[in-house]
């Protein structure tokens, strides 16, 4: 087991790797996270800010008038 270098959660590498490259389409778990010590949490966490999904669900959150 792994030790998270951001949340300290222990985790499988190889899991990790694994559910990372379906959930991310074309990017590789060993390419962004070379050193293999993020977990599939903050890895995906990190991602999804990378690559604005996290800002696009906010947005859309926001235009919204729940009033
Ligand atoms: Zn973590």
């Amino acid at each position: 087991m792994a030790k998270c270098a951001w949340c300290g959660k222990k985790f499988n590498v190889s899991d990790t790797r694994e559910e990372y490259d379906n959930y991310f389409e074309g990017l590789e778990y060993d390419d962004d996270y070379p050193d293999n010590n993020i977990c599939l949490q903050c890895a995906s966490t990190e991602t999804s800010g990378n690559i604005g999904v996290g800002e696009e669900i906010m947005e859309d959150m926001g235009s919204h008038n729940w009033d």
